[in-house]
């Protein structure tokens, strides 16, 4: 899955950042498969033995709380759902097939939000009833007991098809037209169907949906079967799936239309979207059979399902899910129009359809038994699409990302509160929780360190290794390190348990010794502790250290597998003049430079590459957050940055200035640190301009978008061209670059007055183009003047908005110091009816909002606030924490570096 967990007009340094969730498919052969293993499981189903051995009762026990009861499993579901697009209601009828390892007098099922109606079992003798369980489960009571080994159960029920959230079952209006479409990881399969919603029940399903005439019906199989009846609906009868968890199936109803790309590889493969939007899939329709290609050379095994349909979802948010054989796409990531295919979005969707795409191996043909190992399939899933998209296009990044991700694991994981990799999962707030930068962050940036020391070929064989094994199965992360120890024959398993199953960065001190003509690197780790936290227990991990070093022109590398406290790296060719101890800035630990090594690097900073300059800026702010490096030293750092030739180092250099600003300029020294923002980074902006030149590079746009949305708000001309720029748009679109329209207008809406404000507001509610709506209720988010911010938010309860949309464009107003308190403040005073509107992101996310506030008393108000509803919300616990930890972090920090004073 890839979801919008926090998207950022550039990477702030309180780090939130665009984080994308996401899934599998099927080849030859494999229809003739499921159709034996369907004629197999009916078979056996007639045949079936009334018990296997034991005959003792289950007792009719309470309702589970987490997991289902082991004894119980399902062998094949089939579902018959009615589905019309925008009706509240979805009748269905599922029949499971179970096998029972004793006899039952209740089998409990998952179930969220469903009325089931009618239970009954293939035994005539049987009474099958329902029990109410709780809000995560029913029961199926029989009478008499159930006896063990195979059984059909048949139930009725009516499900919800959800206009304000994206879970379970949801309907979305475009341009006139309804669409129904599915959303069920983790665990909203079970506000569609009662089923066992656990990812570890992979079993055959085969869906047949009933659906208005004239309304397409796509699910993760292709058709086998359309009839229209008498009463107006047609029966479209899918072929059953391969093995599939209950959170990667999905369906998708409404007026589509297609973009047909023919077989890809061997598999049929199709852009779906809403009506009218054919023209704005040229991008994905070439990019993504690219990647396919490159995704299925990769793994070596064909992609596992019968077709693949990429389905846009008529919502203006960057998400996407990974269904088998149906990976459906928030349109922000995937449909432009030909003249908004700006190099951005070029990026975003050639990450998100790579990320998904891969999932359909590594997620789907193999799945994790449990949510604890969630982080595999998204930590593997977000390294290989950097990966397949650097392959295809070198030029989209040069492996900037992977560090821009390192950099946003670093600031989640140094936190106390931050969760392992590889966390128990013993809640649904757990669950909720395992979705984060850890998993996709961390997890990327440790499988990248690993893939860098074991090599990329024993690494790959170690995949494939670990595919084959458990192909149309589920797996650990035991049995993952197991293949990749297998294939590499190094100690894969033992090191990268260190960093999956502790929380916490590794820092390690560098010291570079020399001795006549003999030189040593001395390393000595410990855990990063923030200023002011001083860690409960030593902490030590399994480190591959690669250090690059040497004189003038000439560098070579040295690496070791650092196992104890302190270790040496020998290094040739006498006393070298610069070292930089993290080669590549691959590896998921903080050099901490000792002696004058951090100012020879100041020196030597042009040969090091542009990751590596980018990572130690990064790295900078890491320890600056320890307490370890001044702001003096940041802001020096940050104008070093600034007048690097390459957009990754320059970016890190904004992202470290800002990190200063949000969290070491005290309120009275804003206008100075203002000053410094105009002085340094400005003289670029301003000669980028918000005027595209003929012929600008990729660069230079996606420069120029960053070093304005940066710069524009600090600079009162800069300011007032972006608001003479957005009064204007809104008479002409094409006054802003495409790529710019964003930046122009929460620039504007940052300095903007009551009149710009009812220009937007009168525009929002105009215009019928969802992007330029969202872009509006961006900019309407972030005016500074109480009374406008107010009435901007306001409109998160108007039902004029789709409040899917308008909820993700409220970052503009926790992203920004002079937004920050009044947003967290009206999310607080409106928190009961926002909590009944906004259902698509949960309340126990909203903790995290606050988390860039800096002051003891914001922090005392937010405890209090959630002390008696943090319970009550699946997940606040946890992001209540780590807001709580970054305000006190913040706050320390700002007191330190007051007393020093911002000097420029
Ligand atoms: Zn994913």
């Amino acid at each position: 899955m890839t979801e919008p967990r926090v998207e950022a007009m550039h990477h702030p340094a309180g780090a939130v950042l665009l984080v994308f969730a996401l899934s599998p498919c099927c080849g030859p052969g494999q229809i003739m498969q499921n159709l034996c293993r369907g004629l197999v499981a009916l078979a056996l189903l007639v045949a079936m033995p009334t018990a296997i051995g034991a005959d003792a009762v289950t007792a009719p026990a309470g309702p589970p709380t987490l997991k289902l009861p082991t004894g119980a499993r399902p062998l094949g579901y089939a579902v018959t759902l009615t589905v019309a697009p925008g009706d509240a209601k979805v009748p269905g009828e599922i029949a499971i097939d179970v096998e029972l390892d004793w006899p039952h007098e209740v089998m409990w099922l998952n179930a969220d939000a469903l009325d089931v109606t009618r239970a009954a079992t293939e035994l005539a003798d049987t009474r099958a009833s329902v029990l109410r369980g709780n809000e995560q489960f029913i029961g199926i009571a029989f009478e008499p007991p159930l006896p063990a080994g195979r059984h059909r159960v048949t139930l009725a029920f009516e499900a919800e098809q959800s206009r304000n959230s994206t879970r379970g079952i949801f309907a979305l209006q475009d341009d006139g037209a309804w669409y129904a479409m599915t959303q069920f990881e983790a665990i909203s399969a079970r506000r569609a169907f009662p089923c066992f919603d656990e990812p570890g029940y992979k079993t055959p399903w085969q869906l047949t949906l009933r659906v208005p005439r004239g309304l397409v019906a796509l699910s993760n199989t292709r058709v086998l079967s359309e009839t229209l009846g008498d009463d107006g609906l047609t029966t479209v009868r899918f072929a059953e799936t391969r093995p599939l968890p209950s959170y990667l199936v999905a369906f998708a109803v409404g007026p589509w239309a297609f973009v047909d790309l023919g077989s890809v590889g061997s598999v049929p493969t199709r852009i779906v979207v809403p009506r009218g939007r054919a023209a704005d899939t040229q991008f994905v329709a070439h990019a993504y059979p690219e990647l396919f290609v490159r995704l299925e050379t990769w793994f070596g095994i064909s992609y596992p399902f019968d077709k693949l349909d990429h389905v846009a979802i008529p919502l203006t948010v960057a998400f996407a899910m990974e269904n088998a054989g149906l990976i459906t796409y928030g349109e922000a990531g995937f449909l432009a129009k030909r003249d908004a295919e700006t190099p951005r979005y070029r990026r975003i969707a050639a990450n998100i359809g790579a990320h998904e795409i891969a999932h359909q191996w590594f997620g789907n043909l193999v799945t994790t038994a449990w949510w604890d190992d969630i982080w595999l399939n998204e930590a593997f899933a977000t390294w290989i699409a950097e990966k397949i998209v650097n392959q295809w296009r070198p030029d989209y990044d040069r492996g900037a990302a992977r560090v821009s991700e390192r950099a946003v694991a670093i600031d989640a994981d140094a936190l106390t509160s931050a969760r392992q990799i590889r966390e128990p999962v013993n809640s649904r707030s757990d669950i909720f929780n395992a979705f984060d930068r850890i998993t996709y962050q961390k997890g990327a940036t440790v499988i990248g360190m690993f893939e860098g020391w074991m090599g990329e070929e024993p690494f790959r064989r170690g995949v494939r290794r670990y595919l084959e094994a458990r192909r149309d199965g589920s797996a650990t992360a035991e049995d993952f390190l197991a293949a990749l120890t297998q294939a590499s024959r190094l100690p894969v398993a033992t090191a990268f348990n260190t960093f999956l199953n502790q929380n916490g960065v590794p820092q390690v001190e560098v010291q570079l010794q020399c001795r006549a003509d003999r030189a040593t690197l001395g390393l000595t780790q410990h855990r990063l502790e923030l200023l002011g936290v001083r860690s409960a227990k030593a902490q030590q991990w399994q480190i591959p250290v690669c250090a690059r070093y040497g004189s003038g022109a000439l560098s070579r590398q040295a690496c070791t597998l650092m196992t104890e406290a302190t270790g040496t790296i020998p290094l040739e060719g006498g006393c070298p003049s610069f070292v930089f101890a993290n080669a590549g800035g691959r590896g998921y630990y903080l050099p901490d430079y000792r002696g004058g090594l951090l100012s020879q690097l100041a020196s030597h900073r042009n040969t090091l590459t542009a990751p590596e300059y980018a990572s130690l800026l990064h790295d900078l702010r890491a320890l600056a957050r320890a307490g370890s490096v001044s702001s003096a030293q940041v802001l020096h750092w940050a104008r070093l940055g600034a007048t690097s030739h390459d957009r990754h180092v320059v970016l890190a250099a904004v992202d470290l200035a800002e990190f200063a600003g949000n969290t070491m300029v005290a309120e009275a020294d804003r206008p100075q640190f203002a000053r410094f923002v105009r002085e340094v980074f400005g003289p670029q902006a301003r000669a980028l301009g918000f005027t595209p030149r003929a012929g600008d590079s990729d660069d230079a746009q996606l420069l120029r978008r960053s070093l304005l949305g940066f710069v524009a708000p600090e600079d009162p001309q800069l300011a007032a061209q972006a608001r003479r720029l957005a009064r204007a748009w809104i008479g002409d679109r094409k006054t802003i670059d495409p790529g710019l329209v964003e930046v122009v207008l929460v620039t504007a809406g940052r300095t903007g007055d009551a009149a710009m404000f009812d220009a937007f507001l009168a525009e929002a509610k105009a215009t019928q183009d969802h992007l330029d709506r969202r872009y509006l209720m961006m900019a309407l988010f972030a005016f500074v003047d109480p009374a406008l911010a107010q009435k901007g938010m306001a409109l998160l309860l108007d039902p004029a908005f789709d409040v899917r949309e308008s909820w993700t464009a409220l970052r503009f107003g926790f992203d920004w110091n002079p937004t920050r308190r009044a947003t967290n403040d009206f999310i607080m005073a409106n928190f009961d009816a926002l909590a009944k509107t906004v259902s698509s992101v949960a309340p126990g996310d909203w903790p995290r909002y606050a988390s860039g506030l800096c002051d003891e008393q914001d922090r005392a108000t937010l405890a209090a606030f959630w002390k008696d509803r943090v319970q009550t919300y699946v997940g606040a616990e946890r992001q209540l924490a780590q807001a709580q930890e970054s305000i006190g972090l913040c706050t320390r920090l700002r007191s330190a570096a007051g007393r020093t004073g911002i000097k420029n």
